[in-house]
């Protein structure tokens, strides 16, 4: 071998630089200086014992903001898809009946997911912003008798927040786990896993939480524990297999959560009613305070709006996501994001917006 044929990219001896933005779409949104600053410590060995004392207060915080005691709590290293496929493939194997409720992409995507390890899927399915009442759950559980029942609390393609209370107890009748993706919602609208009777449930860090992408805390219930660590084979992944990571959290022994924001939130779409833009979600109560949809404003090409509020605002807002994709605008209010402030922003870029778009109408 006589020398190299691939050079050091030039790219690679640039210095690095990122800009600084409002990140205001479904997530990630913006980090505080406090969280940067703790992801530029040093870094420990995976079994310092500092290392271990750090896990224990991630794990205490899990618990704080999922408000659950369950010993079986922790922080997944990946993005929330990692916790999503870590809750369906140690919950479920191959050949078991599994309801799942569609009413946007996160419910898709939990259907292929169990699909793809072999599962029987059983789907509940409405339209793009809709939800389900408790009559239409039971009937269903009583229908396909799963052993999983998933359900997305905050689904952030049509931003609904879907209700939670008395779904627990019908799932425990049905001999059922209760597994909620909260993703989206988590810490901006109200969930408390024990007292709602969640079996398993997941959130991610790079939304309401306000830090990076790559962890996503989860926790599983006794009732839970008691499927997961009896099955009659092992979970499909090595890296996502629950037996290897409770072992390594320590979850035989035993804050962050941002305060609710609703009122912002109730704020903002004042606004854009006052501009004359309508939400998405009809049924007051079903709307996300985290992510709010709004009608694609009729003769307007939506990306030339979320492109010009990026290039003249430096500010993210999103279209739409699967179902919602070409009709929804998409503003996200997060944690730190979630401010009258930065809704004042957030409205005069739209205002801004339509009024320099007009011109290029579709
Ligand atoms: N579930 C919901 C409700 C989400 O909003 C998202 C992310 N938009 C995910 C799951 C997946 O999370 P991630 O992008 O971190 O993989």
């Amino acid at each position: 071998m006589s020398s190299l044929c691939v050079l050091p990219p030039e790219c690679l001896l640039q210095p690095f630089t990122v800009p600084q933005r409002l990140m205001l779409g479904p997530g990630p949104s913006n980090v505080p200086a406090r969280i940067t600053a703790a992801g530029a410590q040093p870094i420990l060995g995976h079994l310092h014992a500092e290392t271990i004392e750090i896990m224990n207060q991630i794990k205490s915080g899990i618990q704080y903001a999922f408000q659950t005691q369950n010993r079986v709590t922790l922080a997944v290293s990946g993005p929330g898809h990692a916790a999503m496929e870590c809750a369906i493939f140690n919950s479920l194997e191959h050949g078991e009946s599994v309801l799942i409720a569609i009413n946007g992409i996160w419910g898709e995507r939990a259907a292929e997911i169990a699909e793809r390890i072999g599962a029987k899927v059983n789907t509940l399915v409405t339209s793009a912003g809709g939800y389900f009442t408790n009559e239409e759950i039971e009937q269903a559980l009583d229908k396909y008798r799963p052993v999983v029942f998933f359900l997305t609390h905050g689904e952030s393609s049509t931003g609904v927040v879907h209700p939670i209370d008395g779904i627990g107890d019908l799932c425990h009748k049905y001999n059922c786990l209760f597994l909620v993706d909260s993703v989206a919602a988590l810490g901006g609208t109200p969930i408390c896993m024990d007292e709602q009777g969640i079996d398993i449930m997941y959130t991610g860090s790079q939304k309401v939480l306000n830090a990076p992408p790559g962890t996503a805390p989860i926790s599983f219930s006794e009732r839970a524990c008691q499927k997961i660590f009896n099955r009659r084979t092992k979970p499909i992944s090595y890296f996502l297999d629950m037996n290897l990571l409770a072992n390594y959290w320590g979850c035989d022994d035993k804050p962050v959560l941002n305060i609710i924001k609703k009122e912002v939130a109730e704020y903002f779409h004042k606004g854009l009613g006052e501009m004359g833009l309508k939400l998405f979600v009809q049924d007051k109560k079903a709307r996300l305070p985290t992510v709010t949809t709004i009608v694609a404003p009729p003769g307007y090409d939506w990306r030339e709006i979320t492109g010009y509020i990026m290039k003249t605002y430096n500010m993210e807002i999103s279209g739409g996501l699967g179902p919602s994709a070409g009709m929804v605008l998409r503003v996200g209010l997060m944690g730190c994001n979630s401010s009258k402030a930065n809704v004042d922003k957030v409205l005069e870029a739209l205002a801004d917006a339509l009024k320099h778009c007009h011109k290029s109408r579709v």
